[in-house]
């Protein structure tokens, strides 16, 4: 086994790879850029080395320093983790003659498989079956569009050097066809540098299936079963799950096995994944399932694997690296329950899924579920859990971190093992909306309810499924008003706590009352009534920070701050309260604490989205408290001056 090991990456991947390194007692080398320097993963490495400013074409992908930093620090071997440099042929060569070890497959199965025509070449000489299509040299526009005639409408232009979705065109009708051809050649001659293109049938229904292989440097390969990735946002898969809903033994052992001759075909060494696209208009099968791509390398969605076979695929991959045969053979390998995994992206679903950035100042995920019943608020869906279900977390965040605006937003992976797809899917649903993130926006309500909608638990699912489903999962999570209750008693509690006497005794000598708070964007108030006490359903989702709680509900995430606390007397608390709008950066502060200010004076100017934004005082007063400093940074909603009104 290797004894040391640097991790080309960041992120999730990289303390993923960090944490199994450290079980086999191998030594790790992180590298980061300048946004990185305090992150997850340097933390969490033995070393770590830096190698550039923040924008990943200045750090992560300069394959030249992370090869260095691997000299510096005595790193035997370099894993890539996934995206950045782990598809790159030439990177991986330089490794190898930089005298180090590459944990991922021979260059020249990196290359065999990068360009999509070459490889349903080499995939359809092998046995594998392809979706139906013309790969071949003459690109002559008459040529492509007779082609495109005979397979039959609809088609999908591809561009051959084509990838992340980039470089393909639906064409439905012929008269289409022309046009469709000259904007995906432009856009693969400037995107990839190679206008060459192939043609597709296009699928309808499609399903994304994939296959786990994993070969060895003695020539042995062997699959660890398929993944069903369908839940697709713009070609941007979102759930995964093991194993593939309806899929029957002998589909899954004709596409098993055209994955392990597809690995074959390249001498396949390492962890790789075989992406076939599927009919599934008429159920699963055989005949209707076609190779799309190969992977080359560790995939996002390798956790649902890992949970249904019991196999650590970063272990293999070491041990693999090492020289090691694989662990296991084909025959002891089996699948053991339901695994299924989403991704948690800081972004808001309600602003049409754009990047959320900022300080994850509240960051808590479960870990295990305790509750065994819960209700949608919509009423839509009671569901129970009864029984075990194991969560797992993938993240390369931690409470306090800060989410840059320079990497890929996924700030975790939310994974549930069960016994069935069922109980899975309610696991990972309740999994997501316990989740507690603030002020970072981000799509926990969104993937907690879509995994429970009712023709994703039947299985009726293909990449069209989130489109088709966008109206039911876009809603906006409200307070409603049995929770704002909830606060009000909690607050009430700590106001007026029990050891002093009944609750209430004090507030004009009621056993009730009403407690006014604001997330600090709106202003709500609660009633509270000590004679009903707490409701259990709330209980365990509100954090309490000594100063503001925190309440989350359905993957929506509060802060509230009693009224009081904002310091006003008499009138609606944040009247004057001057909140920051958006996250962005203080760039002046035009007043000081106890000045005087007329109303419409200038307060604060804050730079956000390259535009300058003036806070101003909302009517006469005085500045009583003052939380801005010219170069800070600001999260959307944070307190930065209160106004209190003048004498009259
Ligand atoms: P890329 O390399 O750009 O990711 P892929 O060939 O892997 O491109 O295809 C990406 C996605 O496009 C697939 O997951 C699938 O949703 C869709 N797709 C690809 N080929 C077809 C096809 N022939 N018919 C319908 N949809 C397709």
């Amino acid at each position: 086994m290797l004894k040391s090991l640097l991790i080309a990456n960041r992120g999730e991947i990289a303390c993923r790879i960090i944490r199994t390194a450290r079980r086999l007692g191998v030594r790790t080398v992180a590298v980061y850029s300048d946004a990185d320097a305090k992150a997850l993963h340097v933390r969490e490495a033995d070393e770590a080395v830096h190698i550039g400013p923040s924008p990943a074409r200045e750090s992560y992908l300069i394959g030249d320093r992370i090869i260095a930093a691997a000299k510096a620090t005595g790193a035997q071997a370099i894993h890539p983790g996934y995206g950045f440099l782990s598809e790159n042929a030439a990177f991986a060569q330089a490794v190898i003659d930089a005298g180090l070890i590459w944990v991922g497959p021979n260059p020249a199965s990196i290359t065999a498989m990068g360009l999509k025509d070459a490889a349903k070449k080499l995939m359809a000489d092998a046995g594998v079956p392809v979706t139906p299509g013309y790969l071949g040299e003459d690109q002559g526009a008459e040529r492509l569009k007779a082609e495109a005639d005979a397979i039959g409408y609809p088609v999908l232009i591809k561009a051959v050097a084509g990838g992340g979705g980039k470089g393909m065109r639906r064409v439905d009708a012929p008269e289409a066809f022309a046009d469709a051809l000259l904007s995906c050649q432009r856009e693969a001659a400037s995107s990839f540098g190679n206008d060459q293109v192939l043609i597709e049938k296009y699928i309808l229904s499609p399903r994304h299936i994939e296959v786990q292989v994993f070969g060895d440097s003695h020539g042995q390969v062997v699959h660890l079963f398929e993944r069903d990735c369908s839940l697709q946002r713009r070609h941007q898969k979102v759930i995964e799950e093991a194993p593939a809903p309806g899929m029957d033994a002998a589909t899954r052992e004709a596409i098993c096995g055209a994955a392990v001759r597809a690995a074959q075909a390249v001498d396949y060494v390492g962890a790789g994944t075989i992406e076939f696209i599927a009919d599934a208009s008429e159920g699963l099968r055989a005949d209707r399932i076609w190779f799309m791509e190969m992977n080359t390398r560790l995939q996002v969605e390798h956790p649902v694997t890992e949970e249904i076979t019991g196999v650590d695929l970063v272990e293999w991959q070491l041990r693999v690296a090492s020289g090691e045969p694989l662990p296991k053979k084909q025959e002891e390998l089996s699948i053991n329950g339901w695994a299924m995994e989403a991704r948690l992206y800081a972004e808001d679903p309600a602003k049409g899924f754009l990047p959320s950035t900022g300080k994850l100042e509240s960051f808590t995920i479960p870990h295990a579920i305790r509750q065994t019943q819960w209700r949608d608020e919509r009423g839509t869906a009671e569901l129970s859990t009864d029984y075990d279900v194991r969560l797992r977390i993938e993240t390369g965040v931690s409470q306090g971190d800060e989410i840059s605006p320079w990497y890929d937003p996924m700030i975790a992976k939310l994974i549930c093992h069960a016994e069935t797809r069922q109980e899975a899917l309610i696991g990972l649903s309740k999994m997501c909306w316990d989740s507690r993130i603030w002020p970072v926006k981000t799509n926990a309500s969104f993937l907690g309810t879509l995994v429970v909608m009712p023709d994703f638990a039947r299985g009726k699912i293909d990449t069209g499924f989130i489109e088709r489903h966008m109206d039911d999962t876009a809603y906006e999570v409200e307070p409603p008003q049995w929770m704002l209750d909830q606060v009000a008693e909690y607050f009430a509690e700590r106001l007026y706590p029990k050891a002093s006497g009944p609750r209430g005794l004090r507030l004009n000598a009621s056993p009730q009352g009403e407690v006014r708070f604001s997330d600090q964007i709106a202003q709500y108030s609660g009633r509270w009534d000590s004679r009903i006490g707490y409701d259990q359903r709330l209980y365990p989702l509100i954090q309490d920070d000594g100063d503001a709680i925190f309440v989350t509900l359905q993957g929506k995430t509060w802060r509230f701050v009693p009224a009081r606390t904002l310091g006003t007397v008499g009138g609606a608390a944040s009247d004057g309260a001057i909140l920051s709008p958006m996250p962005g950066r203080i760039i002046a502060v035009s007043v000081a604490k106890g000045d005087n200010v007329a109303k419409g004076q200038k307060l604060v100017t804050l730079e956000a989205m390259k535009m300058e934004h003036s806070l101003v005082a909302p009517f006469d007063g005085v500045v009583a408290e003052l939380d801005a400093a010219e170069g800070g940074q600001v999260s959307e909603g944070t307190l930065l001056a209160l106004v209190e009104r003048g004498e009259d």
